[in-house]
């Protein structure tokens, strides 16, 4: 009998597997799910390990934390209830007067809570124009800054910020950097490897990709005090992801890849026809060679570029906001990430004194067939423009 081979399977074929989670007892070829709330002491009454009660994670919660930190080359993940509960551990871990650095637009839910920290004078906060580097590298200059955040691609406009540039500003100035990549997930950029020190993705997004769970996860290679502060907080916010929706999570990750190559192939196809279109003024995807950030993004995120992007339509707001009620294909709803195509008008969603285009309109591609989503866009256009 020949030996087994020691061939080291390709990350592709690890994450499709659920990183070769065969049961061994059963031989099932699907993760089993643990809900359990309360784990029994042993014989001697000492606490089991490493669960004794579910606010701490669970089996299938590190099982699918185990896959994320191998998709993001990451020493340690943690997941959350949702990506704003993630978010918020890192905000609510600051020293008391921290000083950070984040981007004026950005996903508005991250962006309310730093502003409502800095309101409730725990920080302190100043902002950059996203994917403008001199902004940035100005801003962290012009103060003490203990986090850079970095959103990139960068809601509801794409724009596009360089990684590895922005943690040798955050990090000369005695920094910390935390990146926001839920628009380009860890198959197509690796935050961690470009120098970010946390990585954060809603995963409610790409990574699950059904849209039918909300979870957010940090991941790092430095695995320190700061670490464990974060896990305390959300052992004791008690914001944890619930096991049957890292389960969900689990199955949405094993078709990540083909998932986002799908995405990222039908947003190219719909940008280029949409650039230059009679009733189009600006298509935002840095996927264009006419995107001011493509070649960065061309680097960053694996030679495909998501399937995020924006248009602004000709005409009036309510030109915009019919279009999105005139689709018959796309969903007109909000979130992202999703197998489903989805529009929206961003201002009505992100509110008024949120500076967003009145005639923007954020669209998330999703596995469809391309032409069928173009022609629906088409016909939406034409009769919003009647
Ligand atoms: C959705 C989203 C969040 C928040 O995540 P939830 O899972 O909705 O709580 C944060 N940042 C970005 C870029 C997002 O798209």
């Amino acid at each position: 009998m020949s030996e087994k081979s020691n061939r080291q399977p390709s990350l592709v074929t690890l994450i499709s597997q659920a990183l070769h989670s065969l049961e061994a007892e059963t031989g099932a070829v699907v993760p089993s799910i643990q809900p359990a709330a309360t784990y029994a002491r042993d014989e001697n009454y000492e606490v089991r390990q490493p669960y004794w009660y579910r606010r701490d994670g669970s089996q299938t919660t590190a099982q699918a934390e185990n896959i994320i930190a191998t998709l993001e080359g990451a020493k340690e993940s943690l997941l959350f209830s949702s990506g704003m509960s993630a978010c918020t551990a890192v905000i609510e871990n600051l020293p008391t007067d921290a000083h950070v650095v984040a981007p004026k637009v950005m996903y508005h839910g991250v962006l309310q809570q730093i502003q409502n920290y800095a309101a409730n004078r725990r920080i302190t906060v100043s902002y950059y124009d996203a994917g403008d580097m001199q902004s940035l590298a100005d801003a962290v200059k012009a103060c003490d800054p203990h986090l850079v955040w970095v959103e990139t691609p960068n809601n509801p406009n794409w724009e596009v910020t360089d990684i590895a540039k922005a943690a040798e500003i955050a990090h000369t100035a005695g920094a910390k950097l935390i990146t926001d990549c839920t628009g380009t997930p860890p198959s197509m950029t690796k935050a961690l490897d470009l120098g970010a020190d946390i990585s954060f993705h809603s995963a409610t997004k790409y990574l699950n990709g059904h849209s039918d769970v909300t979870a957010g996860v940090l991941s790092v290679n430095d695995t320190g005090k700061t670490w464990d502060d974060i896990a305390t907080i959300r052992k004791l916010q008690g914001t944890v992801l619930h096991s049957f929706d890292a389960w969900l999570l689990i199955r949405g990750m094993r078709t990540l890849f083909l998932r986002v190559e799908k995405c990222s192939a039908n947003a190219m196809a719909i940008a280029k026809h949409f650039e230059g279109h009679r009733h189009i003024e600006t298509v935002m995807y840095p996927g264009l060679a006419s995107h001011p950030g493509h070649d960065i993004a061309n680097r960053q995120t694996n030679g495909q570029f998501g399937g995020m992007l924006s248009i602004l339509v000709k005409g009036s707001e309510q030109t915009a906001i019919d279009v999105a009620r005139f689709c018959e294909l796309f969903y007109p709803a909000t979130s992202l990430g999703g197998v489903e195509s989805l529009i929206e008008h961003r201002k009505t969603v992100s509110g008024e004194g949120f500076p967003v285009h009145p005639r923007l309109l954020r669209l998330s591609i999703g596995i469809e067939d391309a032409d069928d989503l173009i022609y629906d866009l088409e016909q939406a256009l034409a009769r919003a423009m009647e």
